[in-house]
């Protein structure tokens, strides 16, 4: 073969309608393909691993707050505590790397607070920001190893899931942890009121929580015996665990007036804020109430989520970036129809809302209630409009019978 006869073996170009032609073993590729599987080369790899790397650089806690507060109303200790945590999270991962004789801690957070105040919502919207999987278990169906229910390891199957089974993603991922204290321990004794399967289960996500190798079913589950584990590592993974604690209440009240009693006496405990006795949560009620010392030594930033009172409660439904009102206009403005609130509508939302005592998820089930008959209606018809007013949204919910104001999450 002649050297003008030569191809290139990816487009074909003859050997003079290139710069360069490059010989393989019995193939050759010119400068154009060259630099296009450079090209390729570069975008698989900052697919996988370096994008990902890159995306998880250091944010500084201000910046994660302040995306937070376009989410997230209100909770602003929380806020500022969890922004932090992630920020200390993070650096610990970068600095790991990095030969140093200072090893900083797994910043795991526990969030206390009444269902419907947002500890969810902080979570995937802090996941959001970094670009990290997020896993949402819900602690009430795990149990110890043997036992009828899901095994511990299933929260990392879930992580794998919302990783697209990249592994490295998983490992750098956030898992959400609810109703962790739906597995305390039932009593403040061990020895008298010994919960087995409670303590198990904190016992078998004592080493997850801290950081370990795991052999993960990437299908989860004890139905397939024959998958092939996946390794995960856990020891980068941050968990925030949540938990509505009812009744912790009466543990810090009960803390707080035995210190009135015995130091600073009246004028320290005229400065408790009853409305709001979670905020004065220490890691001793966390313990009364019976989660054992080891998990709360491994969630060691606890904060605490107020309850929604009635100026949150309107806020949540029109300022975040994607508010219930703001979704369901969007909604019907993909059929031709303005949809609006009067004033007085949104106020009666958020009366029954605090009445329901649901936190924000009891919002979204009003809104539905009210506006259910309307979606289904005006799709076809002439409707161009609709203004919701107070008469109009008492009438919807005065139709609903109580069953059907579930909560919907
Ligand atoms: P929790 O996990 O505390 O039970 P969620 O985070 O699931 O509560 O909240 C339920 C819904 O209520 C969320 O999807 C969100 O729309 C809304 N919500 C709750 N708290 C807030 C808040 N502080 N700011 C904005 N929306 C909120």
């Amino acid at each position: 073969m002649s050297k003008e006869e030569l191809n290139c073996s990816f487009c074909g170009r003859a050997k003079p309608e290139t710069q360069l032609l490059i010989a393989g073993l019995d193939a050759h590729i010119c400068d154009k393909c060259i630099v296009q599987a450079h090209g390729i080369v570069q975008e698989e790899t900052t697919e996988t691993t370096s994008v990902f790397k890159a995306d998880i650089e250091l944010h500084p806690p201000k910046k994660l707050k302040a995306f937070l507060d376009e989410y997230v109303i209100g909770q602003e200790p929380a806020k500022k505590v969890l922004s932090v945590a992630v920020y200390n999270h993070y650096k610990r991962i970068s600095q790991a790397s990095q030969k140093n004789d200072v090893e900083i801690q797994k910043s795991n957070i526990l969030l206390v607070g009444q269902t419907g105040t947002g500890k969810t919502l902080l979570a995937q919207t802090i996941s959001r920001f970094l670009n990290v999987p997020l896993a949402i278990v819900d602690a009430t169906v795990l149990t110890e190893a043997g036992y009828v229910g899901e095994d511990v390891e299933s929260i990392l199957t879930r992580l794998l899931q919302a990783a697209d089974y990249d592994v490295e993603r998983a490992q750098n991922g956030i898992v959400f942890i609810d109703e962790i204290d739906k597995i305390a321990r039932k009593g403040d004794n061990p020895s008298i009121t010994r919960d087995v399967s409670g303590e198990g289960v904190q016992q078998a996500l004592l080493k997850l929580l801290e950081g370990t190798i795991v052999n993960v079913p990437p299908k989860g589950g004890r139905k397939h015996p024959d998958q092939k584990f996946i390794e995960v590592d856990t020891s980068n993974i941050l968990f925030i665990a949540g938990g509505a604690f009812d009744g912790i209440n009466r543990s810090i009240n009960k803390r707080l007036n035995l210190q009135a009693i015995g130091y600073n006496t009246s004028k320290e405990s005229k400065k408790v804020d009853t409305e709001n006795i979670l905020q004065y949560v220490t890691p001793k009620d966390i313990r009364s109430f019976g989660l054992i010392p080891e998990i709360i030594g491994r969630l060691p930033v606890l904060t605490y989520m107020s309850p929604l009172d009635k100026k949150t409660l309107s806020s949540i439904l029109i300022v975040p970036k994607n508010a219930l009102v703001k979704q369901y206009v969007r909604l019907f403005e993909m059929d031709g129809i303005k949809l609006s609130f009067t004033q007085g509508a949104l106020d009666f939302i958020v009366e029954k809302a605090l009445d329901y005592n649901l936190g924000a998820r009891g919002l979204r089930s009003l809104c539905e209630g009210i506006l259910s008959d309307a979606m289904f209606e005006l799709p076809e018809s002439e409707v161009k409009e609709l203004k919701i007013t107070k008469a109009y949204a008492e009438e919807k919910i005065g139709k609903v019978i109580h069953p059907a104001l579930k909560v919907v999450s």
